[in-house]
């Protein structure tokens, strides 16, 4: 692979050469008229891919956490009770989170592999009034997915803000925000949106602002204040200069050009390939006997893939194993688990070609530490599932 390696860990992840070229570019004043056209079509393009005509997005210099940090510093005041719906590691740093804006925070955690049922949340949504919930949609640390949908209607029916943590599903799995009740998306840059790390991105409905408007107490944050980036927002749209801290110009220039691929391949179809791969590229883990964490398929991200190594198989072996075949793929994540399980990405402009790559890689590094696998079973189940797009 002409000394690089193929880099399928859940984000960063491998990026398209047109935005990489876009990163390359000069880099203007942020309020060079070009620059202002590229910021302003940007937010738009973001309130396509997120499906909320109504929302107001939010691109800003930080990673996914900031995101999540902005969406809590702006919503949450001290004493308000927050819900948190956990399925791994991201869901804890939400607790965090809150927590650090002085929240009483309630933990509802998933056991490992499964996710939260609505009985249980609906059941402790009607024990005290909540500010606010989150959810993980896709938590990275255990490649489970949680249906957002009926988990928005609850907050919606007993009046509580729903905030969902979207940094590894936003252009990678189906989000509806307006139509769903969504109150905040946050995401980060280096996953399904497929630009390179470093910018925090959300959109915050109608009544998430209203919400945030009507605080009785200040925002406990300099830099995730609303206050200061609403105008700079609102500029960037209106195609006006403004200044609050500087853009990252040619991470936002990556951006545009990214949204404008994914809005050229359509949210949909985008959509359906990540469904699509990701059946195929389960098909074939199983078919390597390899188990994977969420316990059943209909709760298995389209993002990502983790599976367990096998008994006897030494971990940290298998990465090296991998590497040393050009691909690189990522240990586990839940510090109880970390050494007993690995990670695959397969998101953003994630092909058929790269996921029969690692398969294959997967197959010869299993197959030499030991592993008593046939080699071509895992190549074979995907390809028989995979449904190859016509041209
Ligand atoms: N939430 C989820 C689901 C994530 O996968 C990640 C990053 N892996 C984060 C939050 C935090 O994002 P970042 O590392 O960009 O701060």
């Amino acid at each position: 692979m002409k000394g690089r390696k193929l880099l399928m860990i859940p984000g960063p992840i491998e990026f398209d050469p047109d935005v990489l070229q876009a990163l390359g570019t000069a880099t203007t004043s942020h309020v060079d008229p070009n620059f202002i056209e590229v910021f302003g079509k940007s937010l738009e393009l973001m309130r396509e891919v997120w499906k909320s005509p109504k929302g107001q997005p939010f691109i800003v210099a930080g990673t996914g956490t900031l995101a999540m940090d902005m969406a809590a510093a702006n919503l949450i005041e001290q004493g308000d009770s927050v819900l948190v719906i956990s399925t791994g590691y991201f869901g804890k740093r939400f607790r965090d989170i809150a927590d650090c804006y002085g929240a009483k925070t309630t933990f509802l955690e998933a056991p490992l592999g499964e996710v939260v049922s609505l009985e249980a949340i609906e059941n402790e949504l009607k024990t005290k009034q909540y500010k606010a919930l989150t959810i993980t949609h896709v938590d990275t640390s255990t490649g489970i997915m949680v249906d957002p949908k009926p988990i928005a209607k609850l907050a919606q029916k007993y009046n509580t803000l729903s905030i969902l943590d979207g940094v590894c599903s936003v252009a990678g799995e189906e989000i509806n925000q307006d139509e769903w009740g969504l109150d905040v998306v946050v995401t980060g840059s280096q996953k399904a949106i497929g630009v390179p790390p470093g910018l925090a991105l959300l959109v915050a409905s109608q009544k998430a602002m209203e919400v945030w408007g009507n605080r009785k107490t200040p925002v406990f944050n300099y830099y995730a204040d609303w206050k200061n980036w609403l105008p700079i927002m609102r500029a960037y749209e209106e195609r006006k200069p403004s200044y609050f801290g500087t853009p990252p110009v040619n991470l936002i220039v990556a951006l545009e050009t990214s949204l404008k691929i994914i809005c050229k391949e359509g949210v949909s179809e985008r959509l359906k390939r990540h469904q699509n791969l990701a059946r195929a590229f389960r098909a074939g883990i199983t078919s390597l006997h390899l188990e994977t964490i969420p316990k059943s398929n209909n709760i298995a991200a389209n993002t990502l893939t983790a599976a367990y190594y096998p008994k006897g198989i030494d971990g940290s072996a298998l990465l090296t194993k991998m590497s040393n075949n050009d691909v690189i793929i990522a240990g586990g994540l839940l510090p109880e688990l970390k050494t007993s399980y690995f990670r695959i990405g397969h998101m953003g402009s994630v092909s058929s070609s790269d996921l029969i790559t690692v398969l294959g890689a997967l197959e010869s590094a299993l197959f030499e530490l030991g592993h008593p696998i046939e080699s071509g079973n895992g190549l074979r189940a995907f390809q028989n599932t995979v449904i190859f797009k016509e041209t």
